[in-house]
Parts: structure tokens; sequence; C-alpha cells
């Protein structure tokens, strides 16, 4: 028998990528959004009861400022149902209308920031000062002394970038925002190894690139990839494109397999320290490649025992070993 898949409800189908960003392209439509969602009007699924909070009809057009019956009742219509329900009582947020609501909280706040420079940690390649800064909403973690590890892959110097949105800045030190990276590039990781794109819950598919000539001097990157790195995992979600790209040492320590052998010896890989993980990468995890079949075969040293997790050109785990 055939696999059967979801299909979508027929008034539901078909808003495109493009369609929904034509119904939000609008302000008032987005006002309603805005005054359903300051309002708690929305079925809170995710909250400990289960009961829908509503607003009628003439209070909601009153709130969101709009005199004209007709101009108001049209841009209503063109948010129901995707974004907003229509219910007996009244209009409430959909799940789709929340999550709009809760990108734009996520991405209020400052566009770049200044940071409390440095972090009290101190280079884990060199020894070298660790810089923290916020640019187009990206949280970077910098060496003010060396090359970092990203080759040409990031700006001169990165020890760890990643986009963050700016309300998580509020209140943290450079050391806090630091571990909050670290925790949310890891739990990022941990889904796009099971194929979930931890964005919008499609597929998420892995492809294993390989520096051929990869021959780096001790101490020193590579010439012909710029890293100390001879495999690097890519990750991305084709239906919303978010990626990653990561040594293969990196994303086999989002493995299930790896995270509780590495618990069991005192080491907490999902919420790891710039510190612990360094340590780990540098010292006690070490990748190779075979080809025939061609396997990125990654090794971790646990002191009394080594696991070896061996990845196809997916990333797809072929074996795991004691
Ligand atoms: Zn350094
Ligand atoms: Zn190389
Ligand atoms: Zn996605």
């Amino acid at each position: 028998m055939a696999e059967r898949v979801f299909q979508a409800s027929d008034d539901a189908a078909g808003l495109t990528p493009e369609a929904a960003f034509a119904v939000l392209g609008d302000e008032t439509r987005l006002n309603v959004v805005r005054v359903l969602w300051s309002a708690g009007a929305s079925h809170e699924y995710d909250d400990v009861d289960d009961t829908a909070s509503t607003m009628p009809y003439s209070e909601l057009r009153r709130r969101v400022g709009v005199e004209d019956n007709g101009r108001f009742n049209y841009h209503l219509s063109k948010l129901v149902p995707h974004f907003v329900r229509k219910t007996d009582d009244g209009y409430r947020l959909s799940g789709g209308g929340k999550r709009i609501a809760r990108a734009v909280v996520a991405i209020a706040g400052a566009h770049d920031a200044e940071l409390p420079g440095v972090v009290g940690t101190a280079c884990p390649v060199c020894g070298g000062v660790v810089e923290a800064s916020y640019e187009d909403q990206w949280l970077r973690f910098a060496c003010t002394q060396c090359d970092g590890l990203f080759g040409d892959a990031a700006p001169n110097g990165t020890l760890l970038n990643a986009p963050f949105p700016a309300p998580g800045l509020a209140e943290r030190t450079a050391d806090d925002a630091l571990a909050t990276e670290l925790y949310r590039c890891t739990s990022d990781l941990t889904d796009m190894m099971q194929g979930v794109c931890p964005e919008c819950a499609s597929a998420a598919r892995g492809t294993l690139v390989v520096c051929d000539g990869h021959d780096p001097a001790p101490g020193e990157p590579c010439e012909a990839c710029g890293t100390p790195f001879v495999a690097w995992g890519d990750l991305r979600c084709g239906t919303c494109q978010f990626a990653k790209r990561l040594p293969v040492e990196l994303c086999v320590l989002a493995l299930a397999p790896a995270i509780g052998f590495l618990y069991e010896r005192g080491t907490n890989v999902l919420a790891p320290s710039l510190d612990d993980l360094f340590d780990l990468v540098q010292t006690r995890v070490r990748t190779t490649v075979t080809d025939d079949p061609r396997r990125a075969v990654t090794t971790i040293d646990g002191g009394d025992e080594v696991l070896t997790v061996r990845l196809d050109d997916y990333l797809t785990v072929v074996d795991v070993s004691r």
C-alpha cells in the first residue's frame, strides 16, 4: 500500500510563500495581528489551559483604528483563515498568526549593538582575547589575535558566528550570550542531524563536503580549504533555506550516541562551555575520510573507551561502535 502523506484542507491549501508575503504586506493587516496578539486573542495550545480567547469584530476594528467598515472587512478577510480565525465569539490569531507575532518580537530591538565586548574565556586556539560583536542580528565571537577556525567561510578570527535575536541579548553579559549561543547552535544542529528543519519542520538534507587535498601543517590551517577540518557537514532546508555548515566533528557531537557517550564521562555536549567544546574538537575528536564507499569516520576519545561514528555522503549514520 502506498504511504499516505498529509494533504492540506481545501480552504487552507495553496498559500504560497509569495502569497503569504503579499497578504502580510499591508500595515492594517499587520495591525490586526498586533492587536490580537497584544490582547492575547489566540488559542493557547501551548499554555496550560486549552481555552481560546477571542475579540469581537467591533472592538477589533476600533483598536486597529479603521473607521471604514468595508475597508476593514476587506483587510480582515485577507487574513482569514491562514493568520486569523473567525469563530462564533469573534476573532483570534491562528497558529500561523501567532508565529508571525513571535517572529516580529524576535526581530524587534537592536539591529546592531555594542556589547560589553570581551569574554571571560580566552581563545581556545591561541589563548588570545575573545571579543563579542553584534551586527545584522548575528552574534559573533572572534579571537583578536589568531585567524579563528573557519578559514574563508567566516570573517577572520571567528570562533562562533550565528543569528541571534536581539531580545535575547537583553540583560546578558557577553559570557551569558556566548553560553546561550552555544546552546542554541547545538540545539539547531541536533534537529538538523535528525533531518528536521528547526525553523519550518520540513526535511533538512545533509551533504558531506570533503577537502580533497587536505594537508594542514601543525598549528596551521590547510592551504586548500583554509581550515583545520578535512570534512564539513552542509545541512540545509530546501523549504525555508535555513542552513548550517559545520565541521563534521561538531555534526557528530549532535548525535545521540555521542551525546550519551560524553555525558557519561562528565561533558554535557548540549550545553557546552566554549573551552569544553574546543578541548573536545581539538584533542579528543578526530575525523578521517575513507573512499569506496566514501565515509566520514569520526572517533571520540572518552579516556577509557573510543566511540566511532561513520557518516555517509548525506551525513546519515552508517554505523556506531565502541
Ligand atoms: Zn586565537
Ligand atoms: Zn583542506
Ligand atoms: Zn525550513
